[in-house]
């Protein structure tokens, strides 16, 4: 069957939390997600309820429908600067990536030098050939990812507690504080000086920044 990629949009910008902060990626967004259909009305009774991303439909910049691989790899390569320096990585995020992101895309990405990242929800299994596999878990959402790179949990969440987790088989485990003003709440500061406090009472964690919402980039 052949896949046809749903994409929100395209864009170029660096990596702005995680191990990776600070790199500079192609970001491919995909349209849609298993824990909340992306409507406002629908999210006080999704599972995951603190969103902040639009990725309904597609008609951001880049994005639209692609029906092969090739196009969609031969897109975001489009967006690379022309320099020959440094690694090309692509960002496979959402929504969540992996209801589309399958083995032909990952074999098209990487015949043109990406190398390829994905952000994910950790309810699906990620296919083989992925360079960056990082897991940020979302409360009543049960795990079926358990391994990879890195795993970036939002904190605080009321069920999804950070020792749950650090027996897993990742590198890094990254603690990031919950940004809930998309929501209308302003405990930004809150949740960071929590989430600061726990990486220095608990080192195996490390504390990861939005840098991008400090940069007031994408
Ligand atoms: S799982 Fe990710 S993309 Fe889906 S609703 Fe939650 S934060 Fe948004």
């Amino acid at each position: 069957m052949t896949m046809v990629y749903s994409v929100k949009e395209i864009f170029l910008s660096i990596q702005g939390e995680g191990a990776h902060t600070g790199r500079v990626s192609v970001f491919v967004r995909f349209s849609g997600c298993n824990l909340w259909s992306g409507r406002e009305r629908d999210r006080a009774g999704a599972v995951c309820n603190f969103c902040d991303t639009d990725f309904v439909g597609t008609d951001g910049r880049g994005g639209g429908q692609f029906t092969t691989a090739s196009a969609l790899a031969e897109a975001a390569l489009s967006f690379w600067p022309q320099s020959t320096e440094g690694e090309k990585w692509v960002i496979c995020t959402g929504g969540e990536p992996l209801l589309q992101l399958d083995t032909e895309l990952i074999s098209a990405l990487h015949r043109i030098g990406f190398k390829i990242a994905v952000e994910t929800n950790g309810t699906l299994k990620a296919p083989d050939g992925l360079d960056w596999i990082c897991v940020s878990p979302k409360a009543d959402a049960p795990l079926q990812q358990t391994c990879g790179h890195e795993l970036k949990l939002v904190y605080p969440q009321r069920a999804n507690r950070p020792e749950d987790f650090e027996h897993l088989d990742f590198d890094v485990f990254s603690l990031q504080p919950l940004d809930e003003t998309q929501t209308g709440n302003t405990k930004g500061d809150v949740h960071m000086h929590a989430a600061l406090e726990y990486c220095l009472a608990h080192p195996k964690w490390r504390l990861s920044l939005q840098t991008h919402k400090v940069l007031g980039v994408r």
